[in-house]
């Protein structure tokens, strides 16, 4: 729409121009189409056919109103003109990706754990007011697994740190592997990870709880000294529908407490 009611624009100010006498030359014209680009932020793919259908307009207003006479130079700016903005064009277009590209990688970044990839505890309390909001209004059920590995020191204490940086890779490939796609799973901090799920059945909830302490239990993560390492984790589940972040997580923490009292490697 913009193209076109500059198109028209244009043309209509310069046969009006040339009507009343002025001597308006097509170069100061076609700023019209590059302003209102520049205004309104338009993207490439519409700045060029909008200068381009300027440009051939122009040679067929300058034919009507000047003949052949001085029509060689009139083309040539109009040329030039239509090439430097063509330039600026392409130029700001690349300008305004990088700036938004790296404005998206520092916020990624920020937003990622470093070891294991996954979205960290930012990301997740990005989401989790939004997850809310949701559950609120429609009356949705929400239900967060806080997962623990069990003497997760004495791995680093055993085997090293970079040991347990692999164990942390390893578990949460596993887990990703037992839950959906969709679902947010993220690095809460540490050696302790959370899955969101929009679950509405306790049984089905405790039921993935219990899937993803069993596949963990059966996990044998090769080390570089060629060890395999098995590992086990203590689950805390809380499931809500009223919404509230904070009562829903103290939940999670205490059901997770009462699974490490317990005696660990359970949901
Ligand atoms: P519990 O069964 O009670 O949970 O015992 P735990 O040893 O797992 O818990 P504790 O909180 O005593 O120890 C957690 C350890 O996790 C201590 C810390 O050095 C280690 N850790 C935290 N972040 C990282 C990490 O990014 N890489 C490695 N290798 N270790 C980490
Ligand atoms: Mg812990
Ligand atoms: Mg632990």
């Amino acid at each position: 729409i913009a193209a076109i009611v500059v198109f028209w624009a244009v043309a209509l100010i310069r046969w009006v121009g040339a009507q009343a006498g002025l001597s308006l030359s097509p170069e100061i014209v076609m700023i019209v189409p590059l302003a209102l680009a520049a205004v309104a932020r338009l993207r490439l793919f519409l700045i060029l056919p909008m200068i381009l259908s300027c440009f051939l307009l122009f040679l067929a207003i300058e034919w009507r109103i000047n003949g052949a006479v001085g029509y060689a130079a009139t083309v040539l700016g109009t040329l030039l003109f239509a090439a430097v903005s063509i330039i600026t064009a392409i130029a700001t277009d690349r300008l305004a990706r990088q700036a938004w590209l790296s404005k998206e990688i520092v916020e990624l970044s920020a937003m990622s754990d470093a070891v294991t990839g996954l979205p960290n505890r930012q990301w997740l309390n990005r989401d989790l007011n939004m997850l809310m909001g949701l559950t609120r209004r429609n009356q949705e059920p929400l239900s967060v697994y806080l997962i623990d590995l069990d003497h997760f020191k004495t791995v680093n204490d055993t085997h090293g740190h970079d040991a347990g940086d692999l164990v942390l890779v390893a578990v949460s490939a596993c887990i990703r592997h037992e839950i959906r796609g969709e679902e947010l799973f993220c690095r809460w901090g540490g050696e302790e990870f959370v899955v969101l799920v929009d679950e509405s059945d306790p049984h089905a909830a405790q039921s993935l709880a219990v899937r993803i302490i069993e596949s963990l239990r059966r996990l044998r993560i090769p080390l570089p000294n060629d060890a395999k390492l098995g590992i086990t984790a203590s689950i805390g589940l809380a499931s809500t529908m009223d919404g509230n972040v904070r009562a829903l997580i103290k939940s999670a923490d205490s059901a997770l407490f009462a699974a490490k009292a317990g005696g660990r490697d359970r949901a």
